[in-house]
């Protein structure tokens, strides 16, 4: 007999307003027969990984959607709710100030919900049974010993993750500083694939009212798709959303290893699409869209990168994409004109010669003769983003967008502060 078909729901909503986004998700809840199991201790993960109002306004989920969303699960609860929003933004940065900035704690007023910075609260770890990497995970309290988990991912492109995040990718959000920078190199897709079995979520609530395209992950400019997303089964999601946005899901490497790992099939026959909007009119809103995810080899511009090996599309040469596109997204002038540096990532086996070379990561090192004026060399398997940023601004002078005032007290006293609460709590 073959396998019933998973089921997506695709519907139709133009604008960020609350109440609509409650009813679509209410009607979601119903459709699953989700209603009798919403009662307890309900976890909302949200895609949290960065939030400014003027570098970074389109690539988290809105609070508009997680109002509309916890509107509606309190609707449909079978009884008492205690719902905690637990999320772990991006690495060195503290979560509290990612909250603050996307707009969350009005919400916390006024549904009595509580805010999580996962790597401030009490942690347990978790052994998996099946992880190829992770044999045992650190995670927040709240991801573990809960009644039911919701996922509340942002639909957008990554060039980390081979052009898309979506609800299986959001597991590296439930990871620490130091776990989640672990592997985070070749090996990123066995990781995302390995959080699963940790990270499964019981109903996923996507907002792609505005997507984030084309850019950095976390800066990345919105375009408008006007829908709301939801399932039960994060493959059949990322599957069907890889479609809207002309992705091939055979090609993205984390979604092919979850289907080799029994976690459903890549088939969009194999999925049951229902909804009041079609995925053909989804797709036929993307078809020009620029996804933005190149070999690291292909950029345009001044900067040349030459690839060596490993290719680390989780790692630094995703990382090195990455943080151009931060420029490209908010700083189009300098895009176009970028000091020309010789960019190297990985073990090179040809000479260079060049004026100014930039050796990116851990491993890279030039096997030929290089001869350059300047080098500069930023270590880390791969680098953080909040490195490159000091690195490339003290050494090459290139001002980022990230380099703001208010961001940088985020990344230095708030982190630290952070850093201090944790290990107090952790103590005593
Ligand atoms: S240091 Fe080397 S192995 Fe590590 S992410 Fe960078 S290129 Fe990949």
């Amino acid at each position: 007999m073959a396998a019933p078909k998973q089921k997506v729901i695709l519907r139709r909503c133009s604008d960020y307003n609350p109440e609509k986004i409650s009813g679509i998700i209410r009607e979601g809840i119903e459709a699953f027969g989700l209603s009798p199991r919403i009662g307890g201790k309900i976890t909302i993960k949200p895609n949290v990984v960065f939030a400014h109002h003027k570098i970074a306004p389109s690539a988290f989920t809105r609070p508009e959607f997680l109002d509309g969303l916890v509107t509606a699960l309190k609707a449909r609860a079978a009884g008492e709710l205690r719902i905690s929003v637990a999320e772990k933004c991006g690495a060195a940065i503290p979560t509290v100030r990612m909250f603050r900035r996307a707009g969350y704690y009005p919400l916390r007023r006024k549904h009595g919900l509580r805010l999580v910075p996962m790597e401030e609260v009490k942690k347990v770890k978790v052994p998996l049974a099946q992880g190829q990497l992770h044999t045992e995970v650190t995670l927040a309290r709240e991801m573990v010993d809960r009644d039911f988990l919701v996922y509340a991912p942002k639909l957008k492109t990554n060039v980390l993750a081979h052009g898309l995040t979506g609800a299986f990718k959001l597991n590296m959000g439930i990871l620490c500083d130091r776990e989640r920078m672990w592997c985070h190199h070749y090996d990123l897709d066995k990781k995302i694939v390995d959080l699963a079995e940790v990270g499964r979520p019981d109903f996923i609530a996507t907002d792609a009212v505005e997507c984030a395209i084309g850019g950095n992950q976390l800066t990345e400019r919105g375009r408008h798709l006007g829908a709301v997303i939801m399932a039960t089964n994060p493959l059949a999601h990322d599957v069907v959303c890889a479609h809207i946005l002309h992705l091939d899901p055979a090609k993205i490497g984390h979604l092919k290893l979850a289907s080799e790992r029994g976690y459903g099939s890549l088939d969009l026959a194999s999925i049951a699409i229902e909804g009041d909007i079609s995925l053909d009119e989804l797709r036929d809103r993307t078809k020009d869209w620029d996804l933005g995810f190149i070999h690291a080899s292909k950029l345009p511009g001044n900067m040349k990168v030459l690839c060596g090996e490993p290719y680390c599309t989780g790692g630094c040469h995703g990382v090195f994409l990455d943080w151009i596109y931060m420029i490209k997204d908010r700083k189009p002038k300098l895009w176009n004109n970028l000091p020309a540096w010789t960019v190297v990532i990985g073990e090179y086996k040809g000479d260079i010669e060049a004026k100014r070379v930039f050796l990116l990561g851990t491993c890279t090192k030039v096997l030929g003769k290089l001869k350059a004026r300047r080098k500069i060399r930023i270590r880390g398997c791969p680098p953080k983003h909040k490195t490159i940023v000091m690195w490339l601004f003290l050494k090459a002078g290139i001002v980022n967008p990230m380099f703001q005032p208010g961001l940088i007290l985020d990344g230095y006293p708030f982190y630290w502060l952070s850093k201090l609460r944790t290990f107090f709590r952790e103590r005593f």
